[in-house]
């Protein structure tokens, strides 16, 4: 049977947008408003309906207790986690914890899965490629940060099956971006992907020669983005407010969503002007009176306010040039990604950082989409032979050690997939079981990285102690995700493994928010036809 398309699909923090590979050429679909690219917000009425996109986004300040932003910063994430206590504090939505710890969204007083609101986003793309393609669309080639953890890639392909949407793969946004450039015209080159979106920032190095796309190294921060510069903004209108009125506007939801979409506003425009009105009529009132807030903001105080931001990117740069034993100005082509990189202070940086102008005629906005389509052309064969993506793991793999050890066993940048296999074995007479507890990160101490879970070797044979060898091995797959086995060396018969995920919805949780989404689905189609 014919494959259908493979959608590309860039599943932003700020902004989505999704692509398909036609005629050796990546193109993107527009969604069902005849937009390029899709708002990433989800809100739910007080009648219980659904809205995602542009919808969604009309009701963040009229509704903003019910309307989800920025979901995929807290994707993956524990509700104790410091990314999710400082979205607490700032999102107008309401945070809980599920049994296992991870973070949950409050909908219409209903707690949901960052899974879950991510799916509703992901089904909406589903719908408008089926409507642009005008065929049932159910696989796709999913987008997500270099830098996110095995956490944050699992519940991303679970968000995508919810989504009712088979992920062909998994790649990284700038890996994504390089091929997107680098396809057309068989670029030779060393090109460094500087992204910077809406809640996440990655850099990556790759060498592009003949087709063959190799990631040198990657590293990057997934709650560093546009947000963070909207935010200070923020903060500047509520103290200057604050400093003529004697009033803080901060504890109130509805005045902050209020504030922060001309905050965000005036940043944009600040990226083609100099000088940009804040005015925000009927902000505040009390006896005395309503109060506005009626503000100038220039480029040079939104640079003031925000260069620190930008700084916090360099440390990443350096590691990954150091990472790969380059120099700055080994790197031959600087591609910018992400909306935030319009803002021309970023460029100026990056500029004066390289030694270069970075390439012009991208559209920071797009790319991503558009790789992911490459790709899926490239899985389906319809890209050229030679073409071949090597990509590398974020972060290092490794398990806990005595005293709270971290011992590596698969180096950060190591391409993949790869595989490496290590020897256990017990430390008491007739131990039958052995716990590896697998952890992914830089930190020296096993217990500043993140826990991917505890795994439980059982049934190994009576033994004096460390003379049973149980053969573990570590694989990364090509979707950067992790699979743990085991082997009794003695036995040759594959152990037993009892997993403990310290994160992330079980199979049959998935199934049961499918099942629950179909049987909506039904009552309404039987609603329909009652009508
Ligand atoms: P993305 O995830 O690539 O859609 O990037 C979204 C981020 O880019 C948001 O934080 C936007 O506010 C920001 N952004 C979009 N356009 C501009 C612009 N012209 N100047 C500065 N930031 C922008």
């Amino acid at each position: 049977m014919k494959m259908g398309h493979v959608i590309g699909i860039d599943l932003g923090t700020t902004n989505s947008c999704i692509a398909y590979f036609e005629g050796g050429k990546p193109q993107v679909i527009p969604n069902l408003d005849g937009q390029r690219t899709t708002p990433s917000v989800v809100s739910v009425t007080d009648s219980g309906e659904k809205l995602v996109g542009s919808f969604a986004q009309r009701q963040t300040t009229t509704n903003p207790g019910n309307t989800v932003t920025s979901i995929k910063r807290l994707i993956g994430k524990k509700f104790d986690s410091k990314e999710a206590q400082e979205a607490k504090k700032k999102m107008p939505y309401n945070l809980t914890d599920a049994p296992n710890g991870d973070v949950m969204v409050s909908l219409n007083s209903k707690a949901i899965s960052p899974q879950e609101v991510s799916g509703m986003i992901l089904e909406y793309l589903k719908e408008c490629a089926e409507s642009h393609l005008g065929e049932e669309v159910s696989d796709a080639v999913v987008t997500v940060p270099a830098n996110f953890n095995d956490h944050q890639r699992k519940a991303t392909k679970d968000a995508a099956r919810i989504a009712g949407l088979n992920v062909a793969r998994v790649i990284n946004e700038p890996t994504a971006a390089c091929l997107a450039y680098g396809i057309d015209e068989r670029k030779n080159a060393i090109v460094a992907v500087y992204d910077l979106g809406g809640g996440t920032f990655d850099i990556t190095l790759m060498e592009v020669s003949d087709g063959v796309f190799h990631v040198l190294a990657t590293n990057g921060n997934s709650y560093l983005g546009g947000e963070d510069f909207d935010d200070r903004i923020v903060d500047w209108i509520i103290e200057e407010f604050k400093k003529e009125n004697k009033i803080d506007l901060s504890k109130d939801v509805f005045v902050r969503q209020r504030i922060k979409e001309a905050a965000e506003s005036a940043k944009k425009n600040l990226s083609f002007s100099q000088e940009n009105k804040i005015h925000l009529p009927f902000i505040f009132s009390d006896k005395s009176g309503a109060k506005h807030i009626k503000l100038n903001l220039s480029r040079e105080k939104l640079e003031e306010l925000t260069s620190d931001l930008i700084e916090k990117t360099f440390p990443f740069i350096e590691q990954t040039l150091e990472d790969s034993k380059l120099n700055p100005k080994d790197i031959e082509e600087v591609i910018l990604v992400g909306g935030q990189t319009r803002m021309p202070k970023v460029k100026e940086m990056i500029k004066d950082f390289f030694g270069k102008d970075p390439v012009e005629d991208i559209n920071p906005e797009e790319i991503v989409a558009l790789g992911a389509a490459v790709q899926s052309g490239i899985i389906k064969g319809e890209t050229d032979e030679s073409t071949l993506l090597l990509d590398v793991t974020p972060l290092s793999l490794g398990v806990e050690a005595e005293n709270d050890a971290f011992a590596r066993i698969i180096a950060r940048n190591t391409t993949i997939p790869t595989r490496r296999t290590r020897a256990f074995t017990t430390v008491r007479h007739n131990q039958k079981r052995v716990r590896v507890h697998v952890l992914q990160g830089e930190s020296e101490n096993a217990s500043e990285n993140i826990s991917l879970g505890v795994f439980n070797l059982v049934g190994i044979h009576s033994a004096p102690a460390g003379l049973p060898q149980i053969d573990v091995t570590f694989e990364i797959d090509a979707d950067g995700i992790v699979k743990v086995t085991a082997k009794d060396v003695d036995s040759e018969r594959l152990k037993k493994i009892e997993v403990k995920p310290s994160s992330g919805l079980s199979n049959e949780e998935i199934e049961k928010i499918i099942a629950k989404a179909q049987k909506k689905e039904a009552e309404k189609e039987e609603k329909v036809k009652e009508e």
